[in-house]
């Protein structure tokens, strides 16, 4: 521990009491690693403020002391962005006694909630008033509306409502001088230069603590629907999305699913069932909601995709008939990366492109990646309207058994390459905390690189922000 780390946990200890400093290292262990398990990290004290005042007390000792903190929410981060330095040198902020859901309107659809406010409680507070904060993933039971903020989260409804940085109408945050930046009044037109609101979403906690966010909220669903269709491509694929959304606006959920990705599905995962009578090279899921209980959005989906079939978009089509038949269909695409850890290995791309070039670029860029390392399968499933996929790479029966840690590193070299050749993003959800920091350094342009030292350094001079994420 340095001088400045005891002389800031003495010092916090004592304006703050013992609940918000935590030395004991069994408490502090869970949360030094990322939730991958991939990086560790050690931390002398775990700090716990229970309000903004006390976030704010701490950077000041923080940035007296000249000691970096990590921001923590949830900790289910998918790149390390909240795992501490190995050597000890950083506090961890955990965000997670500050959980208040400070105030919910139906009328003016906003939420105020604490940055450690976890996702699904934040669901059920907004179901309670007949309104929904539609923004939805996998880890909603641990995540919190902090870390979803500072990572500008998306998941399955983006293609309706967008990121995070959507969805969030304002920010409180504490900035790296010990300042308090309120923009939690929520609103809709504020023209006052530079919006210190969206630079904080998506800086991974490297120019501020995020205390407190207005969030947009929206009727709750009166009805949804879910199907499952068939098709002989990407493309077809895409083209069935532009047809719906013509069509209508009830879309939220639009997934690509490739056939080898079910077939591990139903390999591996208990109680799942192919969704259709045949096999099809490539397969969609689709989910359409309506807020108004007269609108009979199953009638209208089925009439839609019957349409789609008499046009040849696509092969075939089921629409769930229950809602555990809806489940059923969501766990298929669900359960696609739990599948695959239980078939071996996989090298985990989360990259966008734009929407248009998606078909094709999943296509060629599976192709050459097969080639160029051959023993590897490589394909893509997930958000194909938002031009977001999760491009995974894994052995094929024939692949050397060492064939990840000889060839991982420049699997995803070549992936990025061809990432960045297609115009797209290496990081489309995931952010680039620590474990895509060298990628994003060899490959963004050097403006935006500049850019975004030039706002770490003006905001953060010190460096006592998340030292080590993102910024290259
Ligand atoms: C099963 C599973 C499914 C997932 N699915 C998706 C998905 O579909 N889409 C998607 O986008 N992500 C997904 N994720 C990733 C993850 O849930 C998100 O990145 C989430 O936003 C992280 O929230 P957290 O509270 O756990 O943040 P953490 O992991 O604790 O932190 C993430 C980053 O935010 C910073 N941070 C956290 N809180 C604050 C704060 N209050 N102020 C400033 N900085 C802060 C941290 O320093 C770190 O850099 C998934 C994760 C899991 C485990």
């Amino acid at each position: 521990m340095t001088d400045g780390e005891a002389q800031l946990i003495e010092a916090a200890r004592e304006r703050l009491g013992p609940r918000a400093v935590v030395t004991d290292p069994h408490e502090i262990e869970p949360w030094v690693t990322d939730w991958r398990g991939r990086v560790h990290g050690a931390a002398p004290a775990l700090l716990a403020p229970g309000s903004t005042e006390e976030v704010a007390e701490i950077v000041r000792l923080a940035a007296e002391h000249r000691v970096p903190l990590v921001p923590q929410g949830g900790n289910t981060g998918m790149a390390a962005g909240a795992t501490p330095p190995a050597d000890g040198s950083a506090l961890l902020l955990s965000m997670r006694r500050m959980n208040r859901v400070r105030s919910l309107s139906a009328d003016s659809r906003l939420a105020v909630a604490e940055a450690g406010v976890i996702l699904a409680t934040l669901h059920e507070a907004a179901h309670e008033i007949g309104m929904r904060f539609p923004l939805t993933l996998g880890a909603r039971g641990s995540c919190t509306i902090g870390g979803l903020t500072s990572t500008n989260a998306g998941g399955t409804q983006v293609l309706k409502f967008g990121t995070m940085r959507s969805l969030v109408a304002g920010v409180e945050a504490v900035l790296p001088d010990g300042s308090v930046h309120n923009g939690l009044s929520g609103l809709k037109k504020d023209n006052r230069g530079y919006s210190l609101d969206q630079l904080l979403i998506g800086a991974e906690g490297t120019l501020g603590v995020i205390t407190a966010v207005a969030l947009r909220l929206v009727p709750a669903v009166a009805a949804r629907a879910v199907a499952w269709a068939g098709v002989d491509s990407p493309e077809r694929a895409l083209d069935l999305l532009r047809f719906l959304e013509t069509r209508t606006s009830a879309v939220e959920g639009f997934e690509l699913v490739p056939e080898d990705s079910l077939q591990l599905v139903l390999k591996h995962v208990p109680d799942t069932r192919p969704p259709l009578g045949a096999e099809y090279d490539w397969h969609v899921l689709i989910e359409a909601t309506t807020s108004d209980s007269q609108h009979d959005v199953g009638a209208e989906l089925e009439e839609l995709l019957g349409a789609a079939l008499d046009q040849k978009i696509i092969e075939d089509a089921v629409l769930a008939a229950n809602e555990s038949q809806a489940e059923a269909l969501w766990k298929l695409r669900d359960t696609i990366s739990e599948a695959e850890r239980a078939e071996g290995q996989t090298l985990a791309h989360d990259i966008s492109v734009p929407v248009a070039q998606m078909p094709r670029f999943i296509l060629d860029a599976s192709a050459e990646v097969e080639r160029r390392f051959p023993g590897v399968i490589a394909s893509g499933f997930g958000h194909l309207g938002d031009g977001n996929i999760h491009f995974h790479v894994r052995a094929a029966g024939h692949a050397a058994p060492d064939w990840y840690e000889r060839e991982g590193e420049d699997i995803t070299r070549f992936v990025d390459d061809l990432v960045t050749a297609a115009g797209g993003s290496i990081s489309a959800e995931h952010g680039i905390g620590q474990l895509k920091r060298a990628e994003f350094a060899r490959l963004a342009p050097p403006g935006r690189i500049h850019a975004l030292r030039a706002i770490k350094h003006a905001l953060d001079p010190l460096g006592i922000m998340n030292p080590g994420k993102l910024v290259p």
